[in-house]
């Protein structure tokens, strides 16, 4: 089936595209607010009709908040399950939008022209890409190149609370070969980007007791360990002076990133100047002989979140401190493993604390990378075809964050999730005025029918 009739179909039917993602602009599906639980209905319904309408056999199904849209279609052709969110972030402070954020519009910017209202890029502008790539392929050909899944969820601002229990159910209709999600963004505005690597995280809350009350420090300073003094040799330990992790073995599990990755992340255009600037700073301060994005992506970090202790309020107390704690989180890569760092880090601290001193810890929390196996050759299929889309070629790239969902699908399906998605930094997903690039839109549609086309190939 070819591929040039299928873009022309999209070019030609962008505006019909435009209207229809208007349409479910127009619906205030805020997931977080009960408020508007009829809202979210609606735009499961409305999700249901528009797969429906280019031969999907689409379903909501209930959970205990907001429904799933599951839908299937496609007789042929790698089985693939596609992810997006129907829902939407909150919008206030509403006197900060220009405009009502569900009374959408195309405005011009002196960047070309975007789509704005709440939910244009977060996450309903992105998941129209994929439908209008399906309905384009439909259209010409009478099918589509792959068996197709599309799952939508309405919770996805609201933490997911409906996901695990709903995979776990529906493990059979939803497994397959491959998923892909529209959620992410791009490199700037002329790079497309793949996720592959997803940080996992560890956290960690410590608490240092020395005294067994509050002190004077006229009274006992000097015989009397103060375990703010403790807490602080302890996080100062956690890093040597190049930057690593002191922590032991905790780089047991850490890959070096291929040349050939390390050459696509040169060809970005990323510029550390301008990132760090961005927040008013200049220099890395992550591991000696690493560069930014390695810095970001594909090697881990301990950070201290908080730290708390002793007299915080205005003015001055003299006051020797009881307890002392911190908040320690540990971005994770590869196949680190959150147990053991968590372990060897409480063994860590205990060999630091000098006598009288007792320690306590709080978990927050423990989740590995997640790493795809960019070795599947759909992986390159799907980055050689977005590369013919856009000015500059695909990368693959790594996320400092994480992405809940692709890691589900990896543990409860068994399947590896390739994150393609056309955000651009200055969208504005969970704040006023949110945006979605007419240009992310309309080459978004575009990128997935050439990616359709190159995985069914
Ligand atoms: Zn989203």
């Amino acid at each position: 089936m070819s591929l040039d009739p299928v873009l022309a179909r999209i070019d030609a039917d962008l505006p019909q595209a435009l209207d229809r993602l208007m349409a479910l602009l127009r619906i205030p599906s805020i997931s977080t607010d009960p408020a508007h639980a009829d809202a979210c209905r609606e735009a499961a319904d409305w999700m249901v009709r528009d797969l429906a309408s280019i031969g999907f056999d689409a379903r909501t199904c209930p959970t205990p908040k907001h429904p799933m849209v599951v839908g299937k279609a496609g007789e042929t052709g790698p089985s693939l399950l596609f992810y997006g969110h129907y829902d939407v972030q909150p919008v206030d402070p509403l006197s900060l939008w220009a405009r009502d954020p569900f009374d959408p519009a195309i405005e011009e910017t002196p960047k070309g022209k975007v789509i704005r209202a709440r939910g244009a890029g977060d996450d309903k502008g992105q998941l129209m890409t994929f439908i209008e790539a399906c309905r384009a392929w439909k259209a010409v050909h009478g099918s589509l190149p792959a068996r197709i899944t599309m799952f939508l969820e309405g919770e996805e601002e609201s933490g997911s609370p409906s996901m695990v229990p709903f995979l776990k159910e529906n493990a059979e209709t939803l497994k397959a070969d491959l998923a892909l999600i529209c959620d992410t963004g791009m490199l700037g505005n002329a790079t497309p980007a793949i996720v592959t690597m997803l940080r996992g995280l560890v956290g960690e809350e410590i608490t240092i007791t020395g005294p067994d009350k509050d002190l004077h420090s006229g009274m006992y300073g000097g015989p009397a360990i103060n375990p703010i003094r403790v807490l602080a040799r302890i996080i100062a330990a956690l890093h040597d002076e190049t930057g690593r992790v002191t922590v032991p073995g905790f780089y047991d599990g850490v890959p070096e990133m291929p040349e050939e990755i390390l050459a696509q992340w040169q060809g970005t255009g990323f510029d550390p100047a301008q990132f760090l600037g961005e927040v008013g700073l200049s220099t890395p301060a992550g591991e000696d002989g690493r560069s930014v994005l390695e810095m970001l992506w594909s090697r881990p970090t301990c950070e201290v979140n908080g730290i708390s202790g002793g007299y915080e309020g205005a003015g001055f107390k003299t006051v020797l401190p009881s307890k002392a704690s911190a908040k320690i989180s540990f971005r994770l890569v590869g196949s680190q493993d959150p147990v053991r760092i968590r372990e060897s880090f409480r063994e860590m601290v205990r060999g630091l604390l000098p006598p009288d001193c007792s320690v306590d810890f709080a978990p927050h929390g423990a989740s590995p990378a997640s790493q795809m196996s960019i070795g599947d050759p759909a992986f390159e299929k799907a980055r050689l075809a977005l590369s013919q889309e856009w000015p500059n070629p695909a990368a693959f790239v790594g996320s400092g964050g994480s992405i809940p969902v692709a890691g589900y699908f990896r543990n409860l399906l068994g399947m590896d999730s390739m994150l393609i998605g056309f955000g651009r930094d200055d969208d504005a997903i969970h704040s006023p005025n949110e945006k979605y690039d007419l240009e992310s839109f309309h080459k978004g549609i575009r990128s997935w029918a050439r990616i359709l086309a190159a995985l069914s190939a």
